[in-house]
């Protein structure tokens, strides 16, 4: 192998390595709930790439390096975005003036140059599968690497061998097809093991609901029946009649809870029934009334349904649904204000968005919204989305979430309308 050949190889190491640490800012990311925003913070280590790769060079003439810090510069800004292609392209211009020689003028003009095509390719990039996104970053690569060459060639006359110019070429693209997919691939390692461990606790909560939730319902009926006829019996004084109605207010606290895990527990695919879509809404609403009239809150329900607007559900099931969300709205809303709920139809189904003027939720917050045991209430049992979101998703819908600290929420249920 030749020099040339065996530089490059050492420079394709170093550029490769830093890559290997964005497996930290993932998990990182992933403990802080900061799912949207590990993109910015994984290009933090093309920056170091950058760096090796500008300490590493090799030479044939005075002044000019030839490296692979075109691979991290690329990717990194076409995984980053613009702010942190701006941050990539401002650090590579500081390490090479600061390397010196009359390739300096070189780097900055393509660096500059190759703006354009980010703009061009930048959005197309974030929405390609891996092929797409080969095809964009060797082209981009490729626009850099031939640039340098030729206007080294054009304005100071170095001209290279063809055979370093074929090898240079190659070695960069090769570097970025490596680096790309090594970067997909812990992706998507991360992102497995995301949903793995939202499925353990899953199925944990689920066997657990299954396996206690009946055996202490019954007792509690029981004991609620006999506190009930304690009261009733009217030889109880004061006291008595306040320690016997706190009992049975917790006694129904421990029903709701439980009640919720089994609602979980049993999807019961079998019981579906054709139900009218807005009916089941004024139910809950109704419900849900003395809850808003203590928290001076004001339910408006608009409907621009068509009239015959079904739905295949399990009626309780779908009530408890809807329940658990408008609930949630109200509660948001602790010094009044009003609860809208628009019922809307289009093509695909139906959505049905609640939207509260209450204290609103974080990014992070957002992101585990059905995660079971989530809460932020004092008493909140954080099961009640969490059953939510498994009754919408087994009646085939979806629900989005829009929220922003102190300025409300709104849920987007979006479900599918029944034909006959
Ligand atoms: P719980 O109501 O028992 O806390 P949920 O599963 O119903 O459990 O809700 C989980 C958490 O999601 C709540 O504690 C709250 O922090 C947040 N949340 C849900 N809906 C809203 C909303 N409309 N506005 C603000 N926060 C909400
Ligand atoms: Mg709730």
């Amino acid at each position: 192998m030749d020099v040339l050949t065996k530089d490059l190889l050492v420079n394709f190491l170093l550029m490769i390595l830093p890559l290997l640490f964005i497996q930290i800012v993932y998990f990182y990311s992933y403990h802080n709930r900061l799912q949207n925003k590990e993109g910015r913070l994984a290009a933090i280590f093309p920056a170091i790439s950058i760096l090796l790769c500008l300490s590493f060079p090799f030479t044939i003439n005075e002044g000019f390096l030839w490296d692979l810090r075109a691979v991290p510069i690329v990717l990194g800004t076409l995984y980053g975005g613009y702010p942190m292609g701006i941050f990539l392209t401002i650090v590579a211009l500081i390490i090479r003036a600061l390397l010196g020689g009359d390739g300096v003028l070189i780097s900055t003009i393509t660096l500059l140059l190759i703006w354009i095509l980010y703009f061009i390719f930048m959005k197309r990039f974030q929405r390609s599968h891996i092929p797409g996104k080969i095809l964009i970053g060797t082209s981009l690569v490729s626009f850099l690497v031939i640039c340098n060459l030729a206007l080294s060639y054009f304005i100071f006359d170095v001209l290279m061998p063809i055979d370093v110019w074929i090898t240079f070429t190659i070695i960069n693209v090769t570097g970025l097809v490596i680096a790309l997919i090594l970067w997909e691939i812990i992706r998507t390692n991360f992102l497995i093991l995301n949903d793995l461990i939202r499925a353990e606790k899953m199925s944990v909560v689920s066997h657990l609901a299954a396996s206690i939730s009946h055996e202490v319902r019954n007792p509690l009926t029981v004991c609620r029946g006999f506190i009930q006829m304690a009261l009733q019996d009217g030889r109880a004084d004061q006291n008595q009649r306040y320690y016997l109605d706190t009992a049975i207010k917790e006694i129904d606290h421990a029903t709701d809870i439980i009640n919720d895990y089994l609602t979980f527990a049993k999807p019961a695919t079998e019981q579906y029934t054709v139900i009218h879509i807005h009916d089941e809404i004024t139910h809950s609403v109704k419900v849900l009334q003395p809850l808003a009239n203590m928290n001076t809150v004001h339910i408006s329900v608009k409907n621009h349904l068509h009239n015959d607007a079904m739905l295949k559900a399990e009626r309780k099931q779908f009530q408890q649904c809807l329940i658990n969300i408008f609930k949630n709205g109200i509660e948001a809303m602790s010094d009044g204000g009003t609860l809208t709920i628009t019922l809307s139809q289009h093509l695909l189904g139906c959505t049905i968005t609640v939207e509260d003027e209450g204290y609103g939720m974080t990014e992070e917050e957002v992101n585990r919204l059905g995660e079971p045991y989530f809460s932020t209430k004092e008493k909140g049992t954080g099961l009640g989305l969490m059953v939510s979101y498994s009754i919408v998703k087994a009646i085939g819908g979806s629900i989005k979430v829009f929220s922003s600290k102190n300025q409300g929420t709104r849920f987007e249920i979006t479900l599918p309308v029944h034909r006959e």
